[in-house]
């Protein structure tokens, strides 16, 4: 479907030369880091896929305050990418910054708790309404967990995912749907992760209702609105029908706000009123410092404390299968409590919420300004744009409408112009420290760029 957003190829391809080469020649002070890199790590990068997410270069980056951060060429970015929605509560937040400090200079470590977690875990509680949390160092790991929590529980092994998602790198969940086979989706996972899963599309009730029906499915992992492929919204019903398909099946509900919890004070699910069995949290309640969580329900949470148990064929274990020597260390527990205490407030949600309207009427308007049937999709802080005017239903319409050659070209016409735009499966997204006059100057250069692409 390349012909729907009416643009040449070619004219893509030229321009995308262009501004390659204006983004190599304008970096030779990253250029030579990388250069020197290479020797000591993996494509010069502390992790690998630094360099593989981009089409352009990776750079080093200076420094970051608010909604903005700078390269070591000396290159300014408004920032609309922030670190996959990690940094949401803006670059260096003063009151992040303040406890961090404080707390670094009393121990940021201990193996034990400090007070902090309860502040947290209470306001976790309030805000999403699942009474009991534990933490983790990242949503990857809490994702992990609450999968081994709800095998526990349920005495199954299986996982049911829905086709588009992304729920961080631990085995189980990196596995695509290849046709009616399913397959690892990254080199080193085993070919028996598939045998675990089950994935069906985004809004097709009776596709999970079959999924589910031999029974031997331990919890549905899903995001409340699916963000990992760009925008996919959940049709009016679907989550009612999620929800009692998953109660009727003994299977337990995780949804991941990861990335949703962008969206307001308790994610969608307190914007929605979704009733979950788990939620798991992680990237930017802890205002740019690593921190996972993951919140349930008070029965699930009994068996966290149960006595000890013996398996199936006699074997003993000791307790649920928790981890991290430094999970939910001092540090990242001020963190988190000074980043949803001082940062992530009511009025700060409301303010982003206005400010991704903004930039979802402006995305609108410049495609009507120049003909193009692109429409921009509305949640809260992270609308965005979509190269048609029906938006996508699942995976299936964003394989078949998107178009990654045309997001490579905006990224670095965007980065070469002072905006760093979201990363193509990520689409642009609105920090706590963005203003309108950040959103202006984003539709500026997105519009220009509109106007380059269609000529009259
Ligand atoms: N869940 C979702 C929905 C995500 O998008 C991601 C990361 N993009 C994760 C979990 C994993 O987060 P992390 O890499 O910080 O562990």
């Amino acid at each position: 479907m390349a012909g729907e957003h009416r643009i040449d190829p070619g004219r893509v391809a030229a321009l995308r030369t262009r501004e390659d080469a204006r983004f190599a020649a304008e970096r030779p002070r990253s250029a030579a880091l990388l250069e020197r890199a290479r020797s000591l790590m993996p494509h010069g990068v502390p992790v690998s896929w630094m360099a593989t997410l981009w089409d352009h270069p990776p750079f080093f980056v200076a420094e970051g305050r608010g909604a903005t951060f700078s390269d070591v060429d000396g290159h300014r970015y408004l920032d609309f990418h922030i670190g996959d929605t990690s940094l949401f509560c803006g670059h260096a937040p003063e009151p992040v910054v303040r406890a961090v400090s404080a707390q670094a200079a009393r121990g940021a470590q201990f193996q034990l708790p400090t007070e902090d977690a309860i502040w947290v875990a209470g306001e976790l509680a309030r805000r999403w309404g699942l009474p009991r949390w534990q933490f983790t160092l990242s949503a990857t790991t809490a994702n992990v967990e609450a999968i081994r929590l709800a095998r526990h529980v349920t005495g199954r092994t299986k996982i049911l995912m829905f086709d588009g998602k992304y729920h961080g790198h631990g085995e189980d969940t990196l596995v695509i749907a290849d046709g009616d086979r399913l397959a690892p989706e990254y080199l080193g996972i085993p070919a028996e992760t598939a045998g675990r899963a089950r994935i069906v599309q985004l809004n097709d009730l009776a596709a999970v209702e079959a999924a589910l029906a031999p029974g031997d499915v331990a919890c549905v992992l899903a995001e409340p609105a699916m963000t990992n492929l760009n925008i996919v919204l959940p049709e009016s019903g679907f989550h009612e029908g999620l929800r009692r398909l998953t109660r009727d099946a003994g299977t337990l509900l995780v949804l991941d706000e990861t990335h949703t919890l962008v969206t307001g004070p308790g994610g969608l699910v307190a914007r929605w009123g979704l009733d979950p069995d788990v939620v798991t949290l992680g990237k930017s309640i802890g205002g740019g410092i690593p921190v996972g969580a993951y919140g349930m329900t008070a029965e699930l949470a009994e068996r966290f404390e149960q006595p000890l148990e013996h398996g199936a064929t006699g074997e003993f274990f000791a307790e649920l299968a928790t981890g991290g020597t430094l999970f939910a260390n001092a540090l990242s527990l001020a963190a988190c409590r000074a980043a949803l205490g001082e940062v992530l407030t009511e009025e700060a949600y409301e303010r982003t919420a206005a400010l991704g309207r903004r930039l979802a009427d402006g995305i609108d308007a410049a495609a009507a300004a120049t003909g193009l049937p692109w429409r921009a999709h509305r949640l809260y802080a992270k609308s965005g744009y979509w190269f048609s005017s029906d938006l996508p239903r699942n995976a299936l319409d964003v394989r078949a409408g998107d178009d990654l050659e045309l997001r490579a070209l905006i990224r670095v016409h965007m980065a070469n112009r002072g905006i760093w735009e979201g990363g193509y499966w990520l689409g642009p997204c609105v920090s706590v420290a963005m203003t309108a006059g950040g959103i202006d100057r984003y539709l500026e250069v997105f519009g220009e760029l509109l106007h380059e692409l269609t000529p009259e």
